[in-house]
């Protein structure tokens, strides 16, 4: 399928970062500069921010996504979010697996699989983070760990479903070190990521999905990394706090 015909998407993970009223304020400055984005823009938040970012972005072209959620519709799990919950605020998007949750909140595919699942069941559109330790690459292992993550974090999700799934290809050494894989990188994983679920699926089904790029995607990096035939935008975390970095990144992701 011609990338050009695929759906980009800049997704901004704000983790643990800016107060409700912090969170409309960068809405505010983001939102007027992404007006004419030709890609889709989403700001995926703290649950506390949820409800005003969802109100500050009204009648606009930003969407709002979570940050994580259960795969329980309730019950004794004290902290978390149901998927019932976020969609009654009307969050369209969730980010799940981010290498954070994986490193220190113990999260495992297993886990991921489950949250998954129970957001696709939920009508929410599940960004699945996925992607490999400095380590693993130095012992040449990038593949395995990949398409491990892959069949596992997808297991059971039905063709129909995966036409509601992006992927995130994040090696967990770019991640907030500003360390940027080079394009090259990022493109040879995710066409490997591709060619993984044209197997699990089919090729048709494969050349749908959008795989975003993340790891200190910048203003400056991210026309390259974008520009790659298997790169189909990113996820953003350090640069999407910054209104005008967020934009230039949204503005790369729409030529
Ligand atoms: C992220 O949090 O998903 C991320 C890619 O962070 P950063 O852009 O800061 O590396």
């Amino acid at each position: 399928m011609d990338k050009a015909k695929r759906k980009a998407i800049i997704a901004g993970n704000w983790k643990m970062n800016k107060t409700p009223s912090e969170a409309k304020a960068l809405l505010g400055e983001i939102i007027p500069l992404v007006a004419d984005a030709d890609c889709e823009v989403i700001a995926c938040v703290p649950y506390v921010d949820l409800a005003a970012a969802i109100d500050a972005t009204a009648g606009t072209n930003v969407k709002i996504g979570a940050e994580n959620c259960h795969w329980a519709e309730s019950g004794a799990f004290t902290g978390e979010i149901s998927t019932g919950m976020l969609k009654e605020v009307g969050v369209e998007y969730v980010v799940l697996g981010h290498s954070e949750r994986r490193q220190y909140f113990g999260e495992t595919d297993e886990t991921v699989n489950k949250r998954t699942k129970a957001a696709l069941a939920a009508g929410l559109k599940p960004i699945v983070c996925v992607g490999e330790l400095l380590w693993e690459r130095e012992c040449n292992i990038t593949e395995e760990v990949i398409a491990r993550q892959i069949k596992l974090d997808l297991w059971d999700v039905s063709k129909e479903e995966l036409k509601n799934v992006v992927i995130a290809y994040e090696p967990v050494w770019a991640i907030g070190t500003g360390k940027t894989a080079t394009a090259d990188q990022a493109e040879e994983v995710c066409a490997f990521i591709r060619a993984q679920l044209a197997k699990l699926y089919d090729q048709d089904a494969a050349d749908a999905v959008t795989i975003q790029y993340g790891g200190s995607m910048n203003d400056q990096n991210a026309d390259e990394l974008v520009s790659k035939t298997n790169v189909d935008g990113g996820l953003i975390g350090g640069a999407s706090l910054v209104a005008e970095k967020f934009a230039a990144i949204v503005k790369a992701a729409s030529k």
